[in-house]
């Protein structure tokens, strides 16, 4: 077995995940290494963020899915480093040589060097910044419930969220919704037309990888859920107190939720290969870095211009992505040529609420209750774990029919 080629994966994300299984049969050892010993569903990560779920139903343990992989080792450790030239990636702990290499290690919130946003914004990246804003957000309604002053009840009660992509817009809405179906039950005694929820983007639109169809649509429903959509809205800095925009407005506020994109981890600059702006590695057609046959990137740390203009960051990419990588090392190991990607692109779904999502699909634009079922189908689906799909419907069928989130809990001081 010790005499396998070894393929370290660096990453249990959508990427890493894949990869690994895609290899299951192939005559290899391979080791997975990640910093958490689960797997993250990052689509519903806004669902912790405004109490629809906890974070337990959308996180698998990695050892439970790969049980019965007899090829497949483990190891929960922080990449720290990768030698391209000896075939070592070191992590706090060991150092692991590998005959291939497949970096998945993802993306990071993208404060285009703002540091005030950095240190004051809440983010939703990960399940503790989810969390923390979980907590955050519940306990401005808290605080504001027992704040005589009607002008810092107001700031209590101001919601900014920055970037009007997918996440921006579901957390947005989704906001809207825990506030105007739910807290109004929670605080009878709180005035909650008080409450303002702003949607900031920097451009002139929202959603811009859908149709103008779709993204009117998206306008339409944020409008229906008192949503104040902001376009060429720029946020230059943020104190924690007061956000102030370049064209001189500050708004004050105790919360600014960050959501206006992503970069690839750093891990990527160790290949010492071309970047793009966004940190992510220039890779070869067949997701080879250059230089360095025998490593793969792919997911978010990969830039691919597809005919289509550079791939997004998106999970689909990833999982196709890893297909292709896990293919071509089994190729390689049989003495054939690496073989281009190739991305099938699927569609884009995104939800703004109770009913409402946006959906293109196979060149088909639609919106309301429909692309809201599809949507939910798909993310049932995608969870990982039985149990975790069943507990998911369930709270969502009880948050339909009973308007109520189930996740409305301040777990920290
Ligand atoms: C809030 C949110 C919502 C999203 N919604 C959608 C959506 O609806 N549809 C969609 O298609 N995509 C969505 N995406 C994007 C999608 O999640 C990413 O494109 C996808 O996860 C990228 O896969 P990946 O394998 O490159 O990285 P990831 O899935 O991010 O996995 C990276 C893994 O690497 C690990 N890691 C990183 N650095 C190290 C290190 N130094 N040492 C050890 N481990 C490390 C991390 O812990 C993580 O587990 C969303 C992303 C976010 C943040």
């Amino acid at each position: 077995m010790d005499k396998l080629p070894h393929i370290v994966i660096i990453g249990a994300g959508f990427g890493g995940m894949e990869t690994a299984r895609r290899l299951s049969k192939a005559p290899v050892r391979v080791t997975l290494i990640d910093r958490h010993n689960y797997h993250l569903f990052q689509p519903l990560l806004y669902q912790v963020a405004i109490a629809g779920l906890s974070p337990e139903q959308i996180a698998y343990p990695i050892r439970s899915i790969f049980r019965r992989q007899r090829n497949f080792t483990f190891l929960m450790d922080e990449v720290t480093g990768i030698e391209p030239e000896s075939r070592c990636v070191t992590t706090r702990h060991e150092r692991i040589e590998y005959d291939y290499l497949v970096l998945s290690a993802g993306g990071q919130t993208n404060f285009y060097g703002i540091r005030s946003v950095e240190e004051h914004a809440l983010q939703v990246k990960n399940i503790v910044s989810a969390v923390a804003t979980r907590n955050h957000l519940l306990r401005m309604f808290e605080q504001a419930s027992r704040e005589p002053d009607p002008a810092l009840r107001r700031k209590l009660l101001t919601f900014v969220i920055v970037g009007g992509g997918p996440t921006g817009v579901e957390t947005a809405g989704a906001l809207a919704e825990l506030i105007r179906l739910v807290l109004t039950k929670d605080f009878p005694t709180l005035n909650l037309d008080e409450t303002r929820v702003l949607l900031l983007e920097a451009n002139g639109e929202i959603m811009r990888a859908f149709p103008e169809s779709l993204r009117k649509a998206t306008r339409d429903s944020l409008h229906r859920k008192h949503v104040e959509v902001r376009f060429g809205a720029v946020v230059e800095d943020y104190d924690g107190q007061i956000v102030r925009l370049k064209s001189g407005e500050s708004i004050p506020t105790l919360t600014l939720i960050w959501a206006a994109g992503m970069r690839a981890t750093s891990l990527a600059d160790h290949l010492g290969t071309k970047q793009d702006g966004l940190g992510r590695v220039h890779v070869e057609p067949t997701l080879q870095a250059p230089g360095h046959p025998e490593i793969y990137v792919i997911g978010d740390g990969a830039f691919v211009d597809d005919e289509e203009g550079p791939l997004p960051m998106l999970a689909t990419v990833a999982i196709q992505q890893a297909r292709a990588a896990a293919n071509n090392i089994r190729r390689a190991l049989k003495g054939l040529e690496a073989q281009p990607f190739k991305y099938r692109d699927p569609g884009l779904l995104a939800t703004i609420g109770r009913n409402e999502a946006v959906a293109h699909i196979w060149g088909l634009s639609f919106h309301g209750f429909l692309a809201w079922v599809i949507w939910l189908g798909l993310h049932i689906v995608r969870i990982i774990g039985f149990r975790n799909r069943l507990v998911v419907l369930i709270n969502w069928a009880w948050e339909y029919f009973f308007y109520d989130r189930a996740v409305r809990l301040i777990t920290s001081d």
